[in-house]
């Protein structure tokens, strides 16, 4: 996509012009099969021949092998399975193998899981032992010179896809010799092509895996390099391609293009040198930092590839700087595996012993060694307009839109909630369970809105509160925030009112601007309701807003099969103490929500299962223009969060009326939906998994008429989606 700027190198590159034009050259002239006699198939081996020539002179390979392989999977494949064949025979010869598959902490799944496979259909029956690293991402050779002697098989990276961290394979090297270890050796060298010098002969190395794709040439080719004499099992039997040891038809398109990115190399006109692109590094790095004030780097810029930055950003979450960007038409990659309702931190992060947050909110930038000044500028220039999209939301480094400044604010982390009530009349607020990773964004979010922050509560007793609360009464400056009350051990104000809630009890209550925050202990917490009360300080249960609480949104509702609103005996715990003193349509804010499901009501609660909620929530981009032309009141929400839409607006789509309601605010709009006239919703946001979460969260409540855009913008037809820029 033109105007997009891919920073996504290390999960896969775009194809050199010059390797796509070779492809299409051997796919239509060169096509011949290699291992046909005739002139036609003799013409393409000798072009498999040359590429192979070449590819052994650039990676020193001197007598070893060189296979063309699918990728780096099929490398690593027939490395594993060859060494552990080996093994195998050594073991029934009864010779000494040692006991151990010694893998680095850090390495790609493939690795891992190859030797699991490998192992279990060998029935070898070796343990899997992972070689920790350490603080900077590389191997403990401490750790390595104990185990070296007891490994039948050694697997490290040369580089690693998340942080780009080199290893010291001479280091390596030097450890097994003087360990006198007989272990194979094999070496992940997917991110090191291109980026390292590798002179492969010269050294130990046993097997090593390359991938095509990571490096400009298509995706479906690789290399396998394997040192004269070590063994060699075929993965694959049958027309005895590569010398029987691969056999297939050869991938002659992607041979050809890898070829020409080998020439490349060779050439040395295509790519840039180590010192140019530590230079575009710094670039880089320098934007970030400008645009992220308290961007922290997972990795040593002096142990890594210059090409890979890894970095967090204290109180956002990896998804959130992942829309950002993708908003801004930067695409990266976010260095753990997310998921709707809880992100798994970077095992590799994880490996390195870097603190919790760092490790589960991770982002991956990576440029390939092509990358030219032009494209590092752009690069800058967009990042730096994240940076004022942030600003201009108020994000930077607070957490809101100016526009927010009235209602609740729902902000997650792992599974549970933080709630952040602002009263715009007053100009005060209150946080409700307050995480700690959040503290620094709703600390700045405060300083921003310059609210008085009016009490940290929290719902339930084991709710560790002191340290968020000292931390968010603390301006920016250090000095205390000494506009906050003062309160006792609950984090209750001890200036308060009372309040009469609907079942007649008289509660505790705090004065919110024009409404009452009244809260009611439990055996082991608190509800706090938050409503406009009468003028005799009574809170009815219509005048409820919202309830805040320890429950949690399970998915289980516990009462399938009893008749709504009768069963208060059937009803979870949670949400006994609130039947009598709410609304059934009062937004209930429960502390934990492992089901991603945002807030819930009373009603909801009760009213049964979740059977066929999802089931046509769902528009497809194909379909929205005749569902709009039978819906024409529709009402476009858009669910990104004010930074990612400043950074990218939302087209004006097929004329339809258009609002941003972001994710976290969604609680606010619930109750004037419900309450309302019913009109359809139809949600929408990047990639189509918050808008789901809406719309779902909605049919939950029982409101018929809401739907969001499967598969989000990034795969709407005609309208300009992924940033900016783009068509
Ligand atoms: N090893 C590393 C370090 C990688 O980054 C990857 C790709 O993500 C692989 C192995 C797998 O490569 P391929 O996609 O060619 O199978």
């Amino acid at each position: 996509m033109e105007n997009e700027i891919y920073l996504d190198a290390n999960a896969t590159t775009p194809v050199l012009p010059a390797a796509a034009a070779q492809a299409q050259h051997t796919m239509r002239v060169l096509f011949g099969n290699p291992s046909s006699t005739h002139c036609t198939g003799l013409q393409a081996k000798d072009m498999m021949v040359n590429v192979r020539a070449r590819a052994a002179r650039l990676l020193g390979s001197a007598d070893g092998r060189l296979l063309f392989v699918s990728g780096a999977t099929e490398a690593l494949q027939t490395s594993v399975l060859s060494a552990l064949c080996a093994i195998r025979q050594r073991q029934q010869r009864g010779e000494w193998v040692g006991s151990l598959l010694l893998y680095g902490a850090t390495e790609h799944k493939a690795v891992p899981e190859s030797l699991a496979h490998w192992n279990r259909l060998l029935g070898l029956n070796l343990e899997l032992r992972a070689l920790p690293v350490d603080v900077d991402g590389q191997h403990d050779l401490g750790a390595l010179r104990g185990l070296a002697a007891e490994a039948a098989l050694v697997c490290t990276m040369a580089a690693n896809n998340e942080t780009g961290v080199v290893s010291d394979l001479a280091a390596i090297e030097a450890v097994l010799q003087l360990t006198a270890s007989k272990a194979f050796w094999l070496v992940d060298c997917v991110q090191a092509l291109g980026k390292l010098a590798l002179n492969l002969a010269a050294t130990r190395i046993d097997y090593a895996a390359f991938s095509g794709h990571k490096l400009y040439a298509p995706k479906g080719i690789g290399m396998l390099y394997v040192r004269a004499g070590a063994p060699l099992t075929p993965l694959m039997a049958g027309g005895g391609q590569e010398d029987g040891q691969r056999s297939g038809t050869e991938n002659m398109a992607g041979v050809a293009a890898l070829g020409a990115v080998l020439e490349a190399l060779e050439d040395g006109h295509t790519f840039r040198t180590h010192a140019e692109l530590i230079v575009f590094r710094d670039r880089l790095t320098q934007s970030l930092r400008n645009a992220l004030p308290a961007i922290v780097f997972n990795a040593p810029f002096a142990k890594a590839l210059p090409t890979t930055l890894n970095f967090s950003v204290p109180g956002f979450s990896s998804k959130e700087l992942l829309d950002l960007f993708d908003a801004a038409g930067v695409r990266v990659s976010s260095g753990s595996a997310c998921s709707a309702a809880k992100a798994a931190p970077s095992f590799v992060l994880e490996a390195m012993g870097l603190p919790a947050w760092q490790a589960a909110s991770a982002i991956r930038m990576s440029f390939g060694p092509a990358a030219d000044e032009h494209f590092i500028h752009q690069a800058c220039e967009r990042i730096k307009s994240c940076g004022a999209a942030l600003r201009a939301s108020g994000l930077s480094p607070s957490a809101l839109p100016p526009m927010t400044t009235d209602g609740v604010v729902q902000f997650g982390a792992d599974a549970a909630s933080t709630w952040l009530l602002l009263d715009a009349a007053s100009r005060s607020c209150v946080v409700i369970d307050p995480q700690l990773q959040l503290v620094p964004r709703l600390r700045s979010t405060i300083h921003h809105l310059h609210y008085r922050l009016l009490a940290v509560l929290g719902t339930s007793t084991n709710a560790v509160l002191a340290p968020a609360r000292s931390l968010l009464v603390q301006e920016p400056g250090g000095q205390v925030n000494h506009g906050t009350s003062s309160c006792d051990g609950t984090g209750w104000p001890t200036s308060c009112v009372t309040a009469t809630l609907a079942d007649g009890s008289v509660v505790e209550a705090l004065p919110f601007g024009g409404q009452l925050l009244a809260r009611m202990a439990l055996p082991d917490g608190h509800v706090y309701l938050l409503g406009k009360p009468l003028a005799t300080q009574q809170l009815t249960a219509a005048a409820v807003r919202f309830a805040f609480s320890a429950g949690a949104v399970t998915g289980d509702r516990g009462m399938d099969h009893e008749p709504a609103l009768q069963a208060h005996h059937a009803a979870p715990a949670w949400l006994r103490p609130l039947i009598h003193v709410v609304h059934p349509d009062t937004v209930l804010c429960p502390a934990r929500d492992s089901v991603g499901a945002l807030a819930t009501t009373l009603q909801a609660e009760q009213a049964g299962t979740d059977d066929g909620l999802d089931r046509d929530v769902h528009l497809r981009s194909s379909t929205l223009n005749a569902f709009l032309a039978q819906h024409a009141d529709a009402l476009l929400v858009d669910v990104r969060e004010p930074f990612e839409y400043l950074a990218s607006p939302l087209p004006s789509w097929l004329g339809l009326e258009t609002v941003n309601v972001p994710l976290s605010r969604l609680a606010n709009q619930l109750g004037t939906w419900l309450r309302d006239k019913p009109r359809p919703l139809v949600f929408v946001c990047r990639s189509g998994n918050r808008s789901g979460r809406a719309a779902s969260c909605l049919r939950r409540l029982g409101y018929a008429q809401a739907w969001h855009l499967a598969g989000g913008l990034a795969l709407a037809v005609g309208t300009n989606t992924c940033g900016p820029y783009s068509e």
